[in-house]
């Protein structure tokens, strides 16, 4: 059975590629019939500032996966990154990207080289919640959810099975972060015991990048949240040879995206010399996706073959181990050329035991007995001494709290502050529920210490709330404990 599949066509090198990508995949048998849309430069340009208009959403809803073409995103302010745009609006939480080497035939520092990094894709810093707070302070919202981790990490470990796959591992930085990497650490811990089959582990961020970069034979499959992914999956597939051999695949519930990694390359444009194999390999997980792995299997193989037999476009081509250098639509022809062969010297591909990865679903939320016992209020001073910053918010206070601590950045400056400490302008000043125990505390309670902040006249810039689940705290304990 044929089905729609979205394409854009893209920007810069986009349409050269996407086109010699679409003739192999349809030369080697896929079936699909191609809806091309209009988006990126052109219609940002026409003056809609997303770069997508609402026949483009149309069309996505109703064939819900995505080939797409690098897209130039104007410079400038103004603009939306379209990415970020489809990643969000259609819920596509996972971005899976394989990087994987071609040792000899493409130069590399890692001959045996084959990670898939399974990037989280809509929470962490890029939720873009961000605030100038003071004049000296601003700040940028990190938020980790048990439901988003859960499906990431899920479909982490469900890729790995059916991929045939052996190990996942995990990156956080939760020695630091212990509430939000902390809570991804935990659901990858918990999650894993339902795959007792694939081994598992988990690396603190910064070591875990530098043996990845160092010695990324030792990895599989790699789930982090989105930061860390964003930034280790483009080193990943540097290293294993060039941005311009990977491609990706964005999963959602209701849609799919699939694409090269890298941008759409201005300077090379309508030169017929880009290389289409990021995004033919974004096209081969498409396949995959929708259920024609043999399809896909025949084009990785041809497209391994080519490589091997030393027919490389000039940013892989190497004297001495390149035989032929060739422009976009003449690499597309030599794997067409070769469908039904298979490489000599790299490892086949095998995707007919493969089936997609449908999105999981998170387990429904908990009840825990959630309880205020306090309140972190954050204000803005210049007045001197934290001990008289200490002084004015007594009256703060009143009778339900006391002023445990001030801390500026995160370290502590009262009580018992040290005078080397460097301070700014942000303060956060924790007050302590005194009828916590009794959990009596209440948000009029909270209502009424914000309101003396005021009649204070303490420039106070928000609150959070400091509550207790099930008696844990549901807060860090400050001086990044
Ligand atoms: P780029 O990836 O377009 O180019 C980086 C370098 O890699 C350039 O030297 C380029 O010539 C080379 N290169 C990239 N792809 C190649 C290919 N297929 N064959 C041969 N050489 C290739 O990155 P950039 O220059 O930073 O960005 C250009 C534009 O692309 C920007 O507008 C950026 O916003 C956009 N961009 C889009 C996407 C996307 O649509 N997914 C991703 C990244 C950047």
């Amino acid at each position: 059975m044929s089905i729609g599949i979205m394409v854009a066509f893209g920007d810069g090198i986009g349409p050269e590629i996407m086109q010699a990508s679409l003739k192999v995949l349809l030369a080697a048998g896929a079936r699909f019939e191609v809806e091309p849309i209009d988006i990126g430069e052109r219609v940002y340009r026409e003056g809609n500032t997303a770069g997508i208009g609402p026949e483009a959403w149309d069309s996505l809803r109703r064939t819900k996966v995505f080939y797409k073409a690098p897209l130039t995103t104007p410079q400038g302010g103004g603009f939306k990154s379209l990415n970020v745009t489809v990643r969000k609006t259609l819920g596509l939480f996972a971005n899976v990207r394989p990087c994987a080497s071609f040792h000899p035939f493409v130069q590399t520092k890692h001959p045996v080289m084959d990670v898939v990094i399974i990037r989280e894709n809509e929470e962490d810093l890029y939720a873009g919640i961000e605030h100038r707070q003071t004049q000296d302070v601003y700040q940028c919202l990190k938020l980790i959810t048990r439901p988003g981790t859960e499906r990431i990490v899920r479909y982490a470990f469900e890729y790995a099975r059916a991929h045939g796959r052996g190990k996942v591992t995990c990156f956080t930085k939760d020695n630091i972060m212990k509430l939000t990497d902390g809570l991804f650490h935990r659901v990858f811990d918990a999650v894993g015991e339902d795959y007792p089959d694939i081994e598992k582990e988990h690396w603190i961020v910064d070591i875990g990048a530098a043996k990845l970069a160092d010695t990324p034979e030792v990895f599989d499959v790699i789930v982090m949240p989105n930061l860390y992914g964003d930034i280790l999956s483009d080193v990943a597939a540097q290293i294993a040879g060039s941005v311009g051999l990977a491609g990706s695949a964005n999963i959602g519930e209701h849609a799919a995206m699939f694409e090269a990694i890298h941008g759409s390359a201005p300077r090379r444009a309508g030169q017929d010399i880009a290389n289409p194999s990021g995004l033919l390999l974004g096209g081969v997980m498409m396949l995959v996706h929708i259920g024609q792995p043999k399809v896909a299997e025949a084009v990785h193989n041809a497209w391994l073959k080519t490589i091997e037999d030393g027919i490389h476009t000039y940013d892989i081509f190497r004297g001495g181990v390149s035989k032929r250098q060739v422009g976009t639509m003449s690499f597309a022809d030599a794997v067409i050329e070769r469908l039904g062969q298979r490489p000599a010297t790299l490892k086949a591909v095998s995707y007919d035991t493969d089936r997609p990865v449908s999105a999981p679903s998170a387990s429904p939320r908990g009840s825990s007995d959630k309880r205020i016992v306090g309140v972190d209020l954050f204000v803005e001073w210049t007045g001197g001494e934290p001990e008289s910053l200490a002084r004015n918010l007594e009256p703060v206070a009143g009778n339900d709290f006391h002023l445990e601590m001030i801390t500026n950045r995160g370290v502590k400056v009262w009580p018992n502050g040290l005078p080397e400490t460097f301070t700014t302008d942000h303060w956060r000043c924790r007050f302590m529920a005194k009828a916590a125990t009794t959990g009596a505390v209440t948000h009029s309670d909270l209502a009424a210490l914000i309101q003396r902040a005021a009649t204070s006249g303490l420039g106070f810039i928000k609150c959070e709330n400091l509550f207790t689940f099930d008696g844990e705290p549901g807060y860090s304990l400050g001086q990044g404990q």
